[in-house]
């Protein structure tokens, strides 16, 4: 039970404390569930940037195990739809680009047409 109480680093034990930082599992939030910035490989600045900004998730082993497996799954489900969707849109796109390039060539030649007559007023005013 006593051990249970100590926040300790999963990997090499180390016990937490407010002058070390570490990362509680951001599942079971269990008091061995830590893992030390050494053992994370982050350096201070990472660390400090990560937990400003709130973007720090880090999970256990066992929680890993249990988070990780459904997530990569869902990952993967969600990167063949956004695939899918981009590919709809990048047919859309193909499609609405060509219709734009006539239009513009269109209106630039419109234009150029106009600004050559006003030039061509200019000079013979
Ligand atoms: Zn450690
Ligand atoms: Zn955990």
């Amino acid at each position: 039970m006593a051990n249970v109480s100590i926040p300790q680093c999963e990997e090499c034990t180390a016990v937490i404390t407010e002058n070390v930082s570490a990362l509680q599992c951001d599942r079971c939030e269990g008091e061995g569930a830590w893992k030390c910035l050494t053992c994370l490989g982050l350096s201070e600045d990472v660390y400090q940037e990560l937990i400003s900004s709130n973007k720090l998730k880090w999970f256990c082993q066992e929680c890993h195990k249990c988070v990780m497996t459904p997530t990569d799954h869902q990952v993967n489900n969600n990167f063949d739809t956004i695939l899918d969707e981009v590919n709809q849109l990048l047919a859309i796109f193909n499609d609405w680009e060509s219709r734009l390039t006539e239009r513009v060539r269109a209106e630039v030649t419109a234009q150029l047409g106009m600004e050559t007559q006003q030039w061509t007023t200019t000079v013979v005013i």
